[in-house]
């Protein structure tokens, strides 16, 4: 497998050709960003780990009946991806209020739901992410309504699988982000990244935070807490 030019540069990742047409290379970066790409720094290791977080939990969800772009783990930082069209739609679960559902509905974080929540972003910097429901993402053709219907079975599916995977490891799964795209014969798979940047994972015990929001809320220890979601997970 060669690797070609690079196709886009990210926040967090970069994204390149390979020889073979249906086929990317993701590299991870320590680059962080936060607060609507205001807050700019960077996390130590922080690209080998998601790297590895990412598709330990992938290879996890292909188990679980959740296709998605994971082919195979090339180093520490890159990995083989089927390339997808991305669904311009951020997909968002919560099981615990925190973040910007708190404070949109004017609600202390840490409420634990009776059932899991689910809403949209419009995947656009310009427009800063707004948020989106089905029938506005339908009138601007993100998705068709069955790409909806099966975006949301995969983000539940999803959301099923990690949270008792998380809690087995004594952690709190309290919401996360997906994407999803479709390869070129339309197949809906779930693509980006599962990661302490895309996920909020609390400490079930000391509800100690493990996650980027002790970058975006300088709280300290952060290259600790990505290594402590390592090491819960993988055992490394
Ligand atoms: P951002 O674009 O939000 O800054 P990243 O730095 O993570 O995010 O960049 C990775 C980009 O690659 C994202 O835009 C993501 O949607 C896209 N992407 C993720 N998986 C795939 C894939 N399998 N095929 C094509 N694009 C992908
Ligand atoms: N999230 C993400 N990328 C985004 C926005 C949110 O990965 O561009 C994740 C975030 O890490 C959290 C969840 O989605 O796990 C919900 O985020 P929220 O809407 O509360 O926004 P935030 O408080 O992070 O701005």
């Amino acid at each position: 497998m060669e690797k070609l030019q690079q196709l886009y540069e990210g926040k967090a990742k970069k994204v390149f050709a390979t020889d073979d047409p249906e086929l990317f290379i993701v590299d991870y970066k320590d680059d962080a960003t936060a607060l609507d790409g205001l807050k700019k720094g960077t996390i130590m290791g922080k690209g080998v780990i998601n790297n590895r977080v990412t598709n330990f939990l992938m290879q996890k969800l292909e188990k679980e009946g959740v296709p998605t772009h994971f082919v195979k783990e090339l180093s520490d930082r890159e990995t083989l991806v089927k390339k997808v069209s991305i669904v311009p739609l951020e997909v968002i679960i919560r099981n615990i209020s925190a973040g910007s559902f708190a404070k949109r509905y004017g609600v202390e974080e840490g409420i634990v739901f009776d059932q899991p929540t689910i809403e949209f972003s419009y995947k656009n910097d310009e427009l800063h992410d707004p948020l989106i429901n089905t029938y506005h993402a339908l009138a601007l053709k993100l998705a068709t309504k069955e790409e909806i219907e099966t975006i949301e079975k995969y983000a539940f599916a999803v959301n099923k699988f990690l949270k008792a995977f998380m809690l087995e490891n004594n952690i709190d799964l309290v919401d996360f982000k997906l994407e999803f795209g479709r390869l070129s014969d339309g197949t809906i798979v779930l693509a980006d990244e599962i990661s302490p940047d895309t996920c909020r994972f609390w400490d079930h015990t000391t509800h100690e935070k493990l996650d980027k929001d002790r970058f975006r809320r300088d709280l300290g220890n952060v290259e600790d807490a990505y290594k402590e979601i390592l090491h819960r997970l993988m055992g490394e």
